[in-house]
Formats: structure tokens, C-alpha cells, sequence
């Protein structure tokens, strides 16, 4: 049985529950305030839980097998441990959470406000990191293609997956030449 702080309520729960273990325990720690989020963040995080199976990278995977693309999911051999991993194309995908890497300028990632030290280098941090993997990977010869949780909402989703298709193939492409 997790414990929780005190005062969760069932809907944080649930929202916690979709976070990384990494994130998760920050939150035990008490770390985590309700009001992190603003209230446009907030309905959007729930409505990505309130649908079954609609975890951001889920998303992405299942479109991906769905046009005949294999994959490996979360590869630890690789650095940053890749979301979804296309050896054939050389290709690793991150699905991003805006707020968790910092995503700029997007209307999903506000710096908090209460904690504003510890969220600060928290994910600068993971910012910081995030840029290393990519730059590593980059190195080994791997073609990096970032997709965040926003271009992942109802409007965009379907732009945004054709899009990555079109990257993976276009990093085969490039691999021939
Ligand atoms: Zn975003």
C-alpha cells in the first residue's frame, strides 16, 4: 500500500499515480504542493488520466505499431533511458512532460511558485540532464527526436504523430545517403 501526504485527495491520487518514481517520491517527501499546477494544467492533466491507457508515450507507441514500426520501450542500455527505442532507424524518441523537463514556452510549464528554489534546481536539473543524454546519444550515432506531453493534446495529436513517422523515416533516409 503507497502512503500518501496527508489531505490527498482520490483525484491526486490518481495523478500521482501516473508519474515517474523519481517524481512519486519527491511527492511522499512532501515536496509537491496541489498548486504547482495551474488550473489549465490541471484539467489537462486530468483529462490525459481520466482516459484509460492514454499515457503520453502509450500514445506515441501505439500509433507507431499501429504503422508497422517495432520498438524497444524504455531501453536502459541507452542514456536517459529512451522512451521508445527504433533500432532499425537508429531512432530513440523522449516523451516529454512539459512541466517535469521545462518545456519553454509552453503554456503548460509555469515555475512554481511556492518552493520556487527547490523547483528551480529540480528542473534545471532535469533540463540539464535531458541535454546530456541527447547529446551523448547523439554521439553514438543515434537519432534523437523529443516529443512533448502538449503536442500530444486532442488538437495536435494527429499532426504530431504523423510528424514523428515522418522523422523516423526521414533519419533512415539520411542513414542511406
Ligand atoms: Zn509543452
Amino acid at each position: 500500500m503507497r502512503s500518501y501526504p496527508s489531505g490527498f485527495r482520490k483525484s491526486q491520487r490518481r495523478e500521482l499515480a501516473s508519474l515517474t518514481d523519481r517524481n512519486r517520491s519527491d511527492i511522499r517527501e512532501g515536496h509537491i504542493m496541489a498548486d504547482v499546477h495551474t488550473p489549465e494544467q490541471r484539467s489537462y492533466n486530468m483529462s490525459q488520466i481520466r482516459n484509460k491507457n492514454t499515457k503520453p508515450e502509450e500514445l506515441v507507441r501505439k500509433y507507431l505499431f499501429s504503422q508497422g514500426f517495432r520498438y524497444r520501450k524504455n531501453d536502459t542500455r541507452l542514456p536517459g533511458k529512451p522512451d521508445i527505442v527504433l533500432p532499425k532507424y537508429k531512432t530513440v524518441i523522449f516523451v516529454n512532460g512539459c512541466f517535469w523537463h521545462g518545456h519553454e514556452g509552453c503554456r503548460y510549464f509555469v515555475w512554481p511558485k511556492n518552493n520556487e528554489d527547490f523547483w528551480k534546481s529540480k528542473i534545471t536539473g532535469n533540463i540539464r540532464r535531458d541535454s546530456d543524454n541527447h547529446t551523448c546519444l547523439e554521439k553514438m550515432g543515434w537519432n534523437v527526436i523529443i516529443v512533448w506531453e502538449c503536442q500530444l493534446k486532442k488538437q495536435n495529436l494527429q499532426q504530431t504523430l504523423t510528424q514523428v513517422c515522418a522523422q523516423i523515416k526521414g533519419a533512415i533516409y539520411e542513414c542511406n545517403e
